[in-house]
């Protein structure tokens, strides 16, 4: 229904931006150990960390789990995993880009509830993901593949770039993103000495870095315009337990879902707006 082009965006590759931010923590002395689930906390004046190979100590912990601090009961009260999930296609060639028109190449995201975001890769792949955010029973996180939202979204990367009929999915995936009862981010503090960040959403690639600065603030003690910000400490709105907790989503789901199958029908019919079409 209509457009609006912001020059401030950029497109970035997030395994990129953590491939180089454990480059510079390493190299400013900081010890990582990657695929090292905890396993349990033990709150105290020292918080003890259980992992399957050992324990660590310290004075104060950062729980940077978003979706998946749904494994920590004192969190699991004000957060959902969502899922969302993307398709990616093989690499365009020049008579079907040239026929997409995307010399641009910025990202792409339309404004419904459950939104659609898509972008170019560097080989020329369109990124196409988004449309629904499933909930699993229980908390579920880790649930990959979605076959139902994969031809969904096939259908809608047809739609909305029909010079694409035919063309071939490569790749499917998705994963976890952390939602709370009002869609808005919380950093906060359990206790004394143990800190969260989560209910990024979907936007959390930027906001991480933002949620990392301000958790930096609160762990050194060091009040900043950024532990002012209205959602760090924030009273969360609570959400019920299961068996409640799964109908209660499905029922929030549904209703945003029904809001953007009546915008989908409302902008088909719509006849295009005058005036010149803009630029991806
Ligand atoms: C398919 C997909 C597309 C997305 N697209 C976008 C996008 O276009 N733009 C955008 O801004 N955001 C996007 N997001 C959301 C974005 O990825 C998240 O908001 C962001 O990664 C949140 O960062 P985080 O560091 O808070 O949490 P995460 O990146 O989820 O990191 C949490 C980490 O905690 C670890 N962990 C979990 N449990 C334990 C445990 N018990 N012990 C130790 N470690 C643990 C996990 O292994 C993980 O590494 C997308 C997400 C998905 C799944």
């Amino acid at each position: 229904m209509g457009g609006r082009y912001d020059p401030l965006c950029g497109l970035l590759h997030p395994a990129k931006l953590v491939r180089g931010l454990a480059r510079v923590a390493l190299a400013a002395g900081v010890e990582l150990y990657e695929g090292t689930p905890v396993t349990a906390i033990h709150p105290g004046r020292r918080v003890r960390l259980d992992t399957p190979g050992g324990r660590v100590t310290a004075e104060k912990v950062v729980l940077a789990t978003n979706a998946y601090s749904c494994a920590f009961p004192a969190l699991r009260r004000i957060q959902v995993p969502m899922h969302t999930y993307v398709v990616l296609t093989e690499p365009l060639s020049p008579e079907q880009l040239a026929a997409v028109g995307w010399r641009l190449r910025v990202g792409v995201e339309d404004g419904r509830n459950f939104l659609h975001y898509y972008r170019l890769t560097p080989d020329n792949r369109i990124l196409f993901g988004g449309r629904d955010a499933p909930y699993y029973y229980g908390n579920r996180t880790g649930v990959d593949r979605h076959p139902g939202l994969q031809a969904a979204l096939a259908a809608e990367l047809v739609r909305t770039f029909p010079a694409l009929r035919g063309v071939r999915l490569t790749h499917h995936w998705g994963g976890p993103i952390s939602a709370t009862l009002d869609m808005v981010p919380i950093i906060g503090r359990i206790g004394p000495n143990l800190y969260y960040s989560l209910g990024c959403i979907g936007h959390g690639v930027a906001l991480t870095q933002l949620n990392g600065r301000t958790l930096s603030d609160l762990v050194l003690e060091t009040p900043s315009e950024l532990t002012a910000a209205w959602f760090v400490g924030r009273r969360a709105l609570p959400l019920p337990p299961e068996p409640i907790r799964y109908p209660l989503v499905q029922s929030i789901r549904g209703s945003l879902r029904l809001l953007d199958a009546w915008d989908d029908w409302r902008s088909r019919r719509r006849p295009a707006p005058a005036g010149t079409p803009g630029t991806l």
